[in-house]
């Protein structure tokens, strides 16, 4: 097979410029190398450009195609609804149904609001936090990314020599343009290390502490064991909401989340992405107590697309899927097998690597030895390096992130998976030192 190109797509992007700032609509599509894609259509596991290259896609947006491009039944039970009524602004059975879904499958879920987006999901849960202890601050970790609002985009991507000490961590706000004291009651810490984090909840001030429960935005790193159970605990003790942020998680790694497989509970849990397969569609989940803290009004939760009903019955036929017995399985099984498959790529080629993460999300991190714990574990991280192996796996039709996050869909079979291994060695013969 001839070396993908993509010469349309770098056109097309650039002539874009003149109506969309920089030819793309969110900071995450672009940087791309050696272009950002313009695509006509998916199908399961694989993306089409308008360079006439079928490619084998491991962004799947980021998250949410769980059930690969273009499932039938999701798109289905979408287009039903499309031809009797697109927005409410009130209420639909298929909300109801979807929140009843949640529920029976998420182990926190006692009580679920319906947001527009991961990013109003983790302002709705913080807003709930603080209103609910009468408290402001928020503990947040190094290199957990809970979406782009002023209040917690801090910290997400730090250069590793601008961390400072890891007991007293500088907090960077991570764009040009936030406003400042937004984030002045936004307290962080380094990840995974349960003393100063105990120490700091028995003070007795903190709101919530929110955490990807396993750090997916960063590295693909597990908490050490008994960590959570230990946060969880402290935040019982002292009045905090603990926030499980499972907008990658949710759904994704297993039906009840990370908090399922991990067996810890918080008190809220946001998530987004893999709850509907593409459709915008972000919920936060969490214990009656503190969610029906919204049912006098007091506590503003807003949202015109709020639970669009297109929308909702998407996410119904996702969830459908993704409860039934055995669902994550062959994620589970050709996950492992490319997670593995890549590290022994590597380790041919003498490049070390830390693959870390769960088969239907996991990062893949050049330059790294061992086992990272946290956000500092990563600072050998070779982006450059792997950036390189990115574009060269382009180059033989497979799209993964540059970042180095590989999501897996029901649609990757082992066909799939094989090709995948072929492009990942070619690539790696291309750009090994
Ligand atoms: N939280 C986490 C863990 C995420 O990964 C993301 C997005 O990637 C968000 C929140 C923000 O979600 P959205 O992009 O839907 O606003």
């Amino acid at each position: 097979m001839g070396k993908c190109t993509f010469t349309r797509s770098a056109e097309r992007v650039r002539a874009a410029g003149a109506t969309v700032s920089g030819g793309v609509n969110s900071n995450f599509r672009m940087g791309v190398a050696p272009t950002p894609l313009v695509f006509e259509r998916g199908e399961g596991a694989y993306l089409l450009d308008i360079d006439g290259n079928r490619l084998i896609d491991y962004y799947l947006a980021l998250g949410p195609m769980v059930l690969g491009h273009s499932p039938r039944d999701v798109v289905e039970a979408a287009k039903r609804q499309l031809d009797i009524g697109l927005l409410y602004g009130g209420q639909s059975e298929l909300e109801y149904l979807a929140a009843a879904k949640v529920v029976e499958m998420v182990p926190c879920a006692e009580r679920v609001r319906f947001a527009g987006s991961g990013t109003e999901a983790v302002q709705l849960a913080l807003r709930l936090a603080r209103a609910v202890t009468g408290r402001s601050t928020v503990i947040k970790f190094e290199g957990h990314y809970h979406g782009w609002v002023d209040s917690v985009l801090w910290s997400t991507s730090t250069p590793q020599d601008q961390l400072g000490p890891e007991d007293a961590p500088v907090k960077h706000a991570a764009s040009a343009g936030q406003d400042l004291p937004a984030g002045q009651n936004l307290e962080l810490m380094s990840w995974n290390r349960a003393e100063p984090l105990l120490a700091r909840l028995a003070k007795g001030d903190v709101a919530a502490v929110i955490m990807e429960a396993t750090m997916c935005n960063s590295g693909g790193i597990f908490a050490a064991p008994g960590y959570l159970e230990a946060v969880r605990e402290a935040c019982t003790r002292h009045g905090t909401i603990l926030i499980f942020d499972e907008v990658i998680t949710g759904f994704r790694i297993g039906p009840g989340g990370a908090q399922q497989r991990l067996g810890v509970t918080p008190d809220l849990a946001t998530f987004a992405k893999a709850i509907a397969n593409g459709f915008t569609v972000a919920a936060v989940a969490g214990r009656a107590e503190v969610m029906d803290r919204l049912v006098d009004g007091a506590i503003m939760h807003g949202g015109t697309y709020n639970a669009q009903p297109a929308a909702m019955a998407a996410a119904i036929a996702t969830m459908d899927r993704l409860s039934k017995p055995g669902a994550h399985d062959g994620m589970e099984r050709q996950g492992t097998k490319l997670m593995r498959g890549i590290e022994a790529a590597f380790a041919e080629a003498g490049m070390p690597v830390y693959v870390g993460g769960y088969p239907q999300i996991f990062t893949v991190n050049l330059g790294v030895t061992g086992k990272p714990s946290n956000y500092r574990g990563l600072a050998k991280v070779d982006k450059a390096a792997y950036r390189k192996f990115t574009t060269a796996l382009l180059g033989h039709g497979v799209r993964a992130l540059e970042r180095g996050a590989w999501f897996l869909s029901t649609e990757h079979d082992e066909k799939v998976v094989d090709r995948t291994l072929d492009a990942v060695r070619a690539a790696i013969a291309e750009v090994a030192p």
